[in-house]
């Protein structure tokens, strides 16, 4: 880490600046909290990062410490003649303003030169990190857990309530839940209390750790198949599968509980109940393998 780095408070301070809170923008000022992001994502020299929302750069500093290049995109365009400014001497860390969910991951990687398909000039594959605006917490993930090339691993920083569902298991799953497990293997890691940014939130976060599987966790589906079953079965979450089914397939009760009996699923049950496995059956059920 440079130790000459200003901190957030002090570029806020010289730039005159207002933080955004329609932006999302909670910075991380405490800096045993960025190491531990950086570590989380175990990253090496030979390592490609896309950092989404850098803010004032403050983990971006951590980032670039460690790992061969960083592409940082960042929506506000006030921060990004400071961040270049700020990293003036680092030529593998580059700012992109733009907004991440209008962008791909994988092209933002690979618009520099000497760059294959998938994979950065060291022939290694990229990771992401960030610490998301609460408010594009589970769009940002399905963008970056879909998108082509997908990155080998993400760090993100979320809500507390956030990571608990992502790593949620059956009798706790959700649509999050099986969106992010159908991709990745997720970790919950270490909390940090409010009190490490600025301004405070409302409530504590946690780092979550997604590994992306080489295939999706259930073979033999059609993604775009499985989730609208999946988006069905939680479209009436309350309510038991058959009577879920019945409305987000426009099918009728009959139908719906020859499908889930097929499958192996008792039609009483509630879409939060199913595991993974369960969900692609269904979809294998109703739409036959892929
Ligand atoms: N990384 C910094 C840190 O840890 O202190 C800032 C994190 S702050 C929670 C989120 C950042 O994401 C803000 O700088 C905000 O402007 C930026 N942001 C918000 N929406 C974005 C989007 N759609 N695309 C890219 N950046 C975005």
């Amino acid at each position: 880490m440079n130790n000459n780095a200003p901190s957030p408070l002090e570029l806020i301070r010289r730039h005159n600046l207002n933080l955004k809170k329609s932006l999302g923008q909670n910075l991380l000022v405490d800096a045993s909290h960025l190491t531990r992001i950086a570590d989380a994502a175990d990253l090496k020299k030979t390592d490609t990062i896309l950092e989404i929302g850098p803010g004032l750069g403050a983990l971006t500093h951590h980032l670039a410490e460690r790992a061969g290049r960083v592409v940082a995109v960042e929506l506000d365009q006030r921060l990004i003649p400071i961040l270049r400014a700020e990293f003036a001497g680092r030529p593998q860390v580059s700012f992109v303003h733009g907004d991440i969910l209008k962008l791909s991951p994988a092209e933002l990687i690979l618009a520099q030169p000497s760059d294959r398909i998938g994979t950065n000039s060291n022939g290694e594959s990229y990771k992401v990190v960030a610490n998301l605006p609460y408010y594009i917490t589970s769009a940002v993930l399905r963008h970056v857990l879909e998108s082509l090339p997908p990155p080998t691993l993400a760090v993100f920083l979320v809500q507390q309530e956030v990571a608990q569902r992502m790593v949620a298991q059956p009798g706790k799953m959700s649509m999050l839940a099986v969106s992010v497990q159908f991709y990745a293997c997720p970790r919950a890691l270490h909390g940090i209390p409010a009190g490490a940014f600025l301004p405070r939130p409302k409530v504590d976060s946690r780092v979550v750790r997604l590994d992306l599987r080489p295939q999706p966790a259930v073979a033999g589906v059609e993604p775009g198949h499985f989730f609208s079953i999946v988006r069905a079965g939680f479209g009436q979450r309350r309510k038991q599968l058959r009577n879920s089914l019945v409305a987000g397939l426009s099918c009728t009760k009959e139908q719906a509980d020859l499908w889930l009996t097929s499958s192996g699923i008792d039609p009483r049950r509630r879409a939060e109940t199913l595991s993974l496995q369960e969900w692609g059956e269904l979809t294998k059920t109703v739409y036959g393998s892929a």
